[in-house]
């Protein structure tokens, strides 16, 4: 067997967290090696291939040395090359910035390349750090949606997933059935009504074309309906409350 290879690879840098006296463990989401766990050796001194040490939430490029036997690669060196500055100039967009990171990390896999998964990530960080705060929300929603379908949890909005006919108008959200269910098929479990104007909204979030939202932002009620369906499916998925939901306006 020879030495482990070296490689070089887009990423975004969904935690941080400072180590020994100038080093960092930092957690980069690929598209091909899925959630890598790296050393930042020597990160944090003031000369070096860090410039001071890895940002959290940035766009970069890392160069990356696997380590036989051991569960953190080495990181060799980090170019930050969208630093996000928006994210960073004003609360909702940070908090919104905070949960979508959070949020990769908890999707993302080690050592399971997932490109969807992070183009999602990256799209929405950029529209949150660039759109008018208000949007910040829509693209939240936006990237929940693609992160669950890129993660095989799309939702089945259309036909019942239970008795596969047409959904009326008495329908509801129901994560153990993966979706929009009649009322009379609901399995046992958490449930949330879901009006056709509801599921309108859903359609629209986990189909329609991404500038489509920049052009038309969702509004407020589509919003609560987006945020009542991701709260109670996300939950589900994760098998917990998704790290920074509180954070959310
Ligand atoms: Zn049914």
């Amino acid at each position: 067997m020879g030495a482990p290879r070296g490689y070089r690879t887009v990423a975004i840098v969904v935690r941080t967290v400072d180590f020994a006296e100038t080093s960092q463990v930092v957690h980069l989401v690929t598209p091909e090696h899925g959630l890598v766990p790296a050393l930042a050796k020597g990160a944090r001194a003031h000369k070096g291939a860090f410039q001071g040490g890895v940002p959290l939430g940035v766009l970069g490029e890392a160069d990356l040395l696997p380590r036989r036997g051991a569960e953190l690669e080495l990181l060799r060196s980090f170019r930050v090359t969208d630093g996000l500055r928006g994210l960073r100039d004003d609360v909702d967009r940070f908090a919104a910035g905070c949960y979508v990171l959070a949020l990769l990390r908890d999707l993302a896999r080690p050592a399971l390349g997932n490109e969807a998964l992070f183009l999602a990530g990256a799209t929405a960080l950029k529209a949150v750090a660039s759109a008018p705060p208000p949007a910040a929300g829509t693209w939240v929603a936006v990237f929940e949606a693609r992160a669950l379908s890129a993660t095989g949890h799309r939702p089945h909005l259309d036909p019942c997933p239970v008795c596969e006919t047409e959904v009326g108008r008495d329908a509801l959200f129901s994560p153990v059935a993966g979706g929009v269910v009649h009322r009379r098929c609901a399995p046992e479990g958490p449930v949330r009504p879901v009006s056709p104007a509801d599921r309108e909204v859903l359609a629209r979030l986990y189909t329609a074309r991404l500038p489509s939202f920049a052009a038309e932002p969702l509004g407020p009620a589509a919003l609560r309906a987006a945020r009542g369906v991701h709260d109670l499916f996300l939950p589900w998925v994760l098998e917990r409350e998704p790290a920074g939901r509180r954070a959310l306006a």
